[in-house]
Parts: C-alpha cells; structure tokens; sequence
C-alpha cells in the first residue's frame, strides 16, 4: 500500500472556469496561461479541460511542443518568447507566437529565414519593470520589428503589476498613450485584470491563477462572490491518534501545547508533499468533511490537526488539505505565500488522479 496521500484534479472545475472568464470578458478571446506545468496540474491532465479556449499561454518550449503533439491547432503564445536563435526553428515548426520583449528578440528574428512568417506579441514594459519596452521607445520596437521580413502579424501585450490590489488605470493610460496609432490585438489582462478590471479587459485576456480556482490576490475572501471551483484536491488520511493532557506538547519545537485534553490526529501529509511547512497552528483542514486546523509543526511526511470538533474521527478517516472546501489561498495566506506558490509546488511523490467529469475532447470544437 502507498501512503494514503494523494492529489485529485477536476476537470470540470477547470471548465467551469474558463466558462466563467468567458462569460466575465465576453468580448475578449481567452489564452489559458498553463504555464509551469499548468500551476503544477499538469499539462496532459488539464489539456482536456481547455476546450473553450482560443489559445494556450505558457513560457516553456518543451511544454509548447507537447500542448503541440497532444493535438492542440489553435494559437500558442510563449509568453517570455525566444531565449536563443535556434527556438525560432521551433516556434516555426510548431507555429507559436512568440513575445518580443527586447531587441535582443528581434534580431534572433532577423537573423531567421523561417517557413513560414512568425506572429509576435510586442511586449510594453507599462510599469511591471520586468520584460518589455518602455513606452516611450514602444512605437519604434514596432517600427523595426515591422521591418522583419521573418515577423507576420504584431498583437501589442502588457502586463500589470497590481492588478490584485488596486489601481492599474495609470498603467492602462500608459499602454493606450503609447499604442494610440498601432494596428494590432491588444492583451493586458492577467486573472485579477479579467476579475475586477472590465476597461484591461481587450482582444485577448491571459487568465492563469482563476483556471485553477486560486486567488489571484492570495487571499480567498476576495474571490467568494465568483463561484471559482478548486481544480486540485489534495487528500490525505489519518494514520494515528493521540490523546495529550493538559500541558503537553505536539511535534518538532514543542511549538503547540495542549490547554486541555485533547485528541490528536496524525496526518500522513508533510512539507515532502508540498504542504508549506510555515502553515501555522490554526491553518484549516477537513477531517470527515469537518472543519478543523492543524496544531504544532508540520514535519516532512506527517502533520497533526485537533480532533475536538469530530470526536468520531480515527485512522483511517479522511483529510482534505485543500480544495473544495478548504481553499488552497486559506492554507497560502497564513503560510506567509499565495495558492500559486503551493499548487506548483505539489511534489512528485504525491499520486494524481483525474476527475474528468463529462468529456469534451479539444478537437471536438473546429479551429
Ligand atoms: C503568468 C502570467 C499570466 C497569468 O497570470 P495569473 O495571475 O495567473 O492570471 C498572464 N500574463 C503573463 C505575461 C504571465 O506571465
């Protein structure tokens, strides 16, 4: 027998979600942004729940090539484009659209004798200060790379840096002001762009994080009123009990002591298994579909949760650390990170299943 961990992805939550980014950009085309391995999903295992979308974004070559051989025909979009003159023989072969963020892009493109002309996003440093031209020098970078014979059509990106806590109008005044007399698709708008900013919202938006039923703001209270669905469970059961006196001790540092008595479950999950080892006493789980929290420190293949609300529970009971009931930000946020962070950091010694709901393949709806 395998340890009792394991990690569930539901593609229906995936699917009711891009329905949802569909419904709430309706105007907009959608790029799923499935980079890192769709936020530690898993690329083969999320692709049948992408049916919807209009293009897939990732950053990753090799992951483009897969999205590829799995039969993908609509637009792929490298989102930090080329990183050396051979990728462009790839990006023609495997027809992706690629970023241009520098100079340095677009004499790779130059230098290029492609099959076939290669479409760019031109990428505007608004204000992020991470890729991208600024915009006093955007209209020329259009300029030249209008100029390559290599480069088809130009889409004009940027990307925010605070979609998820407040104002973006002065970056979106920036990225309009710079782009007034270009031709071409606009994209701006990441997950908290597509939740709670409609003037971002464009001809393309780039959610990721909300595919997956996180927050784009790491915390779970702001994306309530969405109806988001958690995309991974992560499930577990106990493995021990113990009953502590008062003034006893749980775990590692004896950072937890017991005020009462008290009955403890032992849960066979642990920072080995992605769970964050700054989860504080208090953070949520479910033991038995019973609301509950963790106690003392989480060691590598073990944690421990207070059993006083679900008295029947014992080995053998089960353990949600996170998904449909506890959120994943709800584990995040005390932790110190974001739902991002830890569903990609779900490790590999976690078994996933798929929960495929009801089927629609990609290739049932025509390109
Ligand atoms: C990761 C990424 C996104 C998606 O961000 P979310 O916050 O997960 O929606 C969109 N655009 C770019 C350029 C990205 O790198």
């Amino acid at each position: 027998m395998p340890r009792p961990i394991s990690a569930r992805i539901h593609l229906d939550a995936v699917r009711h979600n891009l329905q949802l980014v569909k419904r709430t950009a309706a105007s907009s085309r959608v790029w799923a942004v499935i980079k890192a391995n769709a936020y530690g999903h898993g690329i083969e295992r999320i692709y049948p729940a992408l049916a919807e979308a209009d293009g897939i974004a990732l950053l990753d070559l090799d992951e483009a090539v897969r999205v590829r051989e799995l039969g993908w025909t609509r637009p792929i979009l490298l989102l930090e484009g080329i990183f050396e003159p051979e990728d462009v023989e790839l990006a023609d072969r495997h027809r992706l659209v690629v970023t241009v963020h520098c100079d340095d892009q677009l004499h790779m493109l130059k230098a290029a004798r492609p099959r076939e002309r290669i479409d760019i996003q031109l990428k505007m440093n608004s204000g992020m200060n991470r890729l991208g031209y600024r915009p006093a020098e955007f209209e020329g970078a259009w300029e030249r790379a209008s100029g390559i014979e290599a480069i088809g059509s130009i889409g004009l990106m940027s990307h925010f840096a605070n979609a998820d806590d407040g104002a973006i109008d002065w970056q979106i005044d920036e990225f309009d002001a710079a782009t007034r007399d270009l031709p071409g698709t606009r994209s701006l708008s990441n997950s908290a762009a597509v939740l709670w900013h409609p003037r971002a919202h464009r001809d393309w938006v780039r959610p990721g994080t909300i595919l997956y039923g996180a927050s784009p703001t790491g915390c779970a209270r702001h994306i309530e009123g969405f109806s988001l669905r958690a995309a991974m469970t992560l499930e577990s059961r106990i493995i021990g009990v113990q009953t502590l006196d008062a003034g006893e001790t749980i775990g590692y540092g004896r950072t937890f002591t017991a005020d009462r008595p008290m009955r403890i479950g032992v849960v066979a999950c642990g920072y080995a298994d992605g769970y964050p080892r700054h989860a504080p006493a208090g953070t949520p789980v479910t033991v038995d579909g019973v609301r509950t929290h963790i106690v003392g420190r989480v060691s590598m293949d073990m944690l421990t949760v207070d059993l006083t609300p679900c008295p029947a529970a014992g080995i053998g009971s089960s353990v949600e650390l996170w998904g449909e009931h506890v959120k994943v930000d709800e584990v995040a946020e005390p932790s110190g990170t974001i739902g991002y962070e830890l569903m990609c950091a779900l490790a590999r010694r976690v078994p996933v299943s798929i929960d495929a709901g009801v089927s629609s393949e990609p290739e049932a709806r025509s390109a």
